[in-house]
């Protein structure tokens, strides 16, 4: 009977492991692999996976990614508005300067127009030059919160 003890426990751990091999080769397989973004392309601004490698602006984000997207006519467009975007979201150092900058020079030219009694000019100027002020307002407030991720 002790004899064939080991041909009883070898037998044992053939049928354990025909019947829980399959499953346990599974999830090691899944467990030591990529996650299910698998190879393909990630943003490099949001980090989201990419729709193919071809991609030249992240449709979750709408920034840039590859060097198509500044030198085509019509992405030139979108990647210009991107870096716009980018500059505006929060203000620091230069750009709040130029900001600021901007603002000032468009609130001394409505303040001169509006000294002048070019009431109508001083209040087309004051609507012409409202973004800068929306712009570093927003900027003004966005220093406040968190740094978020993109
Ligand atoms: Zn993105």
């Amino acid at each position: 009977m002790r004899a064939m003890l080991p041909i009883a426990l070898l037998g044992l751990a053939l049928m354990l492991g025909a019947y829980f091999g399959p499953r346990l080769l599974a999830r090691l397989r899944l467990f030591f692999s990529y996650p299910a973004y698998g190879t393909s392309a990630l943003c490099p601004h949001c980090a989201r996976p990419l729709p193919g490698p071809e991609s030249h602006v992240c449709p979750a984000c709408f920034l840039p990614i590859s060097g198509f997207a500044a030198t085509d006519p019509i992405l030139r467009v979108l990647a210009t508005g991107a870096l716009y975007r980018q500059a505006s979201h929060r203000l620091v150092g230069a750009g709040l300067a130029g900001f600021i900058a901007f603002a000032a020079a468009t609130l001394a030219i409505v303040l001169s127009l509006w000294l002048e009694g070019e009431r109508i000019a001083s209040f087309q100027m004051l609507v012409l030059g409202s973004p800068w002020f929306i712009v570093l307002f927003k900027g003004l407030a966005a220093r406040r919160r968190p740094v978020s991720g993109a």
